[in-house]
């Protein structure tokens, strides 16, 4: 799990940062708004610790311009300000959780386990690749909003392709994983339900997702 930890007072940075370390976080600091802009846009976190009064670029700002990016991660706001007021400025700039500081560190790893739990088990109900959504718990799967059937295996398919996103996956692989036995001799198997399953995930977009990669295997692509 890695935290990034947006505050310009040095000593209450250092603080939350050993103290996140000693719970086996990772954690980056960003010192001003817009270190911390750059950090979020080219590392993935799990969360974000954002204070409201920062140099650069405030942190409801930030936290505005990290979900228009259509970044979701996770944020907790903490500060001084304490009235309801900005309480609910800070949930409505896209937040998900607020802390006034002083706080006690026990309640602010709790918050934090919150918000990581949350984001865990949204994540691992779903997968999404561009607009194509496959939902593991309900078996649903759509592309572009519309839902697309699929028989089991057709769906164990995607599924596995989504999990590879990018990724290069040989026929072999394949057969080994989603039919959980070795039949190399029979691939044409395999090449036949990359039809099926290009004509119900593909057919109706411009976006090509499933390509063949000659004489290696298939890709998903983002
Ligand atoms: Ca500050």
């Amino acid at each position: 799990m890695r935290i990034l930890v947006v505050e310009d007072e040095e000593k209450i940075a250092k603080f939350i940062k050993r103290g996140l370390k000693e719970e086996d976080y990772s954690v980056d600091v960003a010192i001003d708004g817009e270190e911390g802009h750059f950090l979020v846009s080219t590392n993935e976190y799990d969360l974000i610790v954002l204070d409201i009064m920062l140099p650069k670029m405030d942190g409801l700002s930030l936290c505005r311009k990290i979900r228009l990016e259509g970044n979701n991660t996770p944020i907790l706001i903490l500060s001084a300000k304490d009235t309801v007021k900005d309480k609910v400025t800070g949930l409505d700039a896209g937040a998900d959780d607020y802390l006034q500081k002083p706080f006690a560190f026990e309640e602010f790893l709790a918050r934090v386990r919150v918000l990581l739990r949350k984001k865990e088990s949204k994540g691992s109900s779903q997968l999404k690749v561009r607009d194509l959504v496959l939902d593991l718990l309900t078996h649903k799967v759509t592309r572009a909003g519309k839902e697309l059937n699929l028989t089991v295996k057709e769906y164990a398919l995607l599924e596995y392709l989504m999990r590879h996103v990018d990724t290069i996956v040989t026929r072999t692989m394949i057969s080994e994983h989603v039919w959980d036995i070795n039949f190399d001799t029979f691939t044409n198997v395999i090449d036949v339900y990359i039809n099926y399953l290009r004509n119900k995930v593909d057919m109706h977009s411009d976006y090509k997702m499933i390509q063949t990669v000659r004489g290696k295997g298939y890709i998903l692509r983002k």
